[in-house]
């Protein structure tokens, strides 16, 4: 019995050693612009995006998109066929479709050149990336995988439509949204409504803002827990936000909702004038469009996407990054300089400084002089004690509470307690 196990054990390793698969990887993904900006407006010529792991936080794959080239262009203007060149010329459409195309090239490229797949992708809601990222329908009907009476329907009972791009050979990633983007997405829901006229709507924008922080703090408390296990606890957690701003604080939690932290204590409790609790039925207007206002992230798909411990926050903070290799005021997307001022910055984030650019020097065959070792160190420790004497004694991360504990923001503008 013993010997048909192993036996089983060794073919099914043999077989995966001759056919390494792809491994599942999760994976934070968002995009740069390399102009400035404000608001909507994506008018930039190139962009970059990052896949950092889940877990190590570290780039594995990057893009670099751009819409022109220089050499190209100079060649076009008098009508020459340009020299053979690397063009950093890799994308026509809007600036926009950009950061739909850089994940969609880089799942390719780490699925068939680096052997590891992207199982799970945390970005912002971007329904474009979500319908691009999936298999076409038509194929699927094409290769026996899928009936052509099973073809999706919309609310209305129309067809579809058939936006998947990915090859067959490669799995549909699944999506997860990054937690601070979802509470931006909800806090803009709300604030549309406190921007209506007067007669329309009652909400104000100060209301938005409670609305904002405390689907945050709610967002917080349950996003370690698993959807399945804990289903009933969760659809009444997801109330919270709303009831607890017209003084119902059934679905809220001690950790955030100052009216039930004072009745555990045994404590008075006052709303401030600012800050006040309405009653339904009173507002029942106001009620009911602040519940239709986020009724759909209360669903359980939205919700469920919303229950992980990733996030896209070094993403950006790699952005912040590039900006510096890559200043706005100046356009590098016509060139391949471009691609090695971020490549420089993937190198510094994954290695440290000192360790890049002695790997850099070491690679280009440069003489190191005595001191470029010390020089480094000595550069990288003057960083990190930049950091730290900025840090002002006594001075606590935002979100560290006063046991040293990661946790919610407590007395936040939703402040209730007279001190
Ligand atoms: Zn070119
Ligand atoms: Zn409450």
């Amino acid at each position: 019995m013993l010997a048909t196990v192993g036996e089983e054990i060794y073919k099914e390793w043999k077989e995966k050693r001759n056919n390494p698969k792809q491994v599942p990887l999760t994976v934070a993904y968002d995009m740069g612009w390399n102009k400035r900006s404000s608001g909507h407006r994506y008018d930039s010529v190139s962009g970059h995006g990052f896949i950092l792991g889940g877990l190590t936080q570290k780039v594995l794959h990057h893009k670099c998109m751009s819409k022109q080239c220089t050499k190209c262009f100079a060649a076009k203007e008098i009508k020459e066929t340009p020299i053979p060149h690397e063009c950093p010329q890799n994308h026509e459409g809007s600036s926009k479709s950009m950061e739909v195309e850089g994940i969609f090239r880089i799942i390719q490229e780490s699925f068939y050149d680096h052997r590891y797949q992207l199982a799970v992708i945390v970005s912002d809601d971007d329904s474009t990336m979500k319908s691009n990222l999936k298999h076409s329908f038509q194929q699927k009907i094409d290769n026996g995988l899928m009936s052509i009476g099973d073809w999706p329907t919309t609310e209305k009972g129309n067809k579809k439509s058939d936006n998947g791009r990915l090859p067959l050979s490669i799995n549909e990633p699944k999506f997860l949204a990054d937690f601070n983007h979802r509470v931006k997405v909800i806090g803009k829901c709300v604030y549309a409504l406190a921007s209506m006229a007067k007669r329309d709507s009652e909400v104000t924008k100060v209301m938005a803002e409670r609305v904002k922080t405390n689907w945050g703090l709610m967002l917080k408390q349950i996003r370690h827990l698993d959807f399945k296990k804990n289903y009933e606890k969760i659809k009444n957690k997801v109330r919270a936000p709303i009831e607890h701003m017209f003084n119902n604080h059934d679905h809220c939690d001690h950790a955030w909702c100052l009216p039930l932290k004072a009745r555990k204590e045994n404590k008075n409790f006052e709303p401030v004038e600012n800050n006040p609790y309405y009653e339904k039925k009173k507002n029942f207007k106001m009620y009911q469009q602040l519940c239709s206002a986020v009724e759909r992230f209360q669903e359980d798909e939205n919700v469920r996407e919303c229950l992980h411990m990733f996030n896209t926050q070094i993403n950006e903070s790699l952005n912040m990054c590039v900006s510096r290799y890559v200043p706005k005021f100046k356009h590098f997307g016509g060139t391949m300089v471009l691609d090695s001022r971020v490549r420089c910055v993937i190198g510094v984030h994954n290695l440290g400084y000192a360790n890049y650019y002695l790997a850099l020097l070491d690679t280009l065959g440069c003489v190191k002089e005595i001191d470029v070792n010390n020089r480094l160190i000595s550069n990288s420790i003057l960083k990190i004690d930049h950091a730290k004497l900025n840090n002002k004694k006594g001075d606590r991360h935002p979100n560290i509470n006063a046991n040293g504990n990661m946790g919610a923001k407590l007395g936040p503008r939703d402040s209730c307690l007279k001190r």
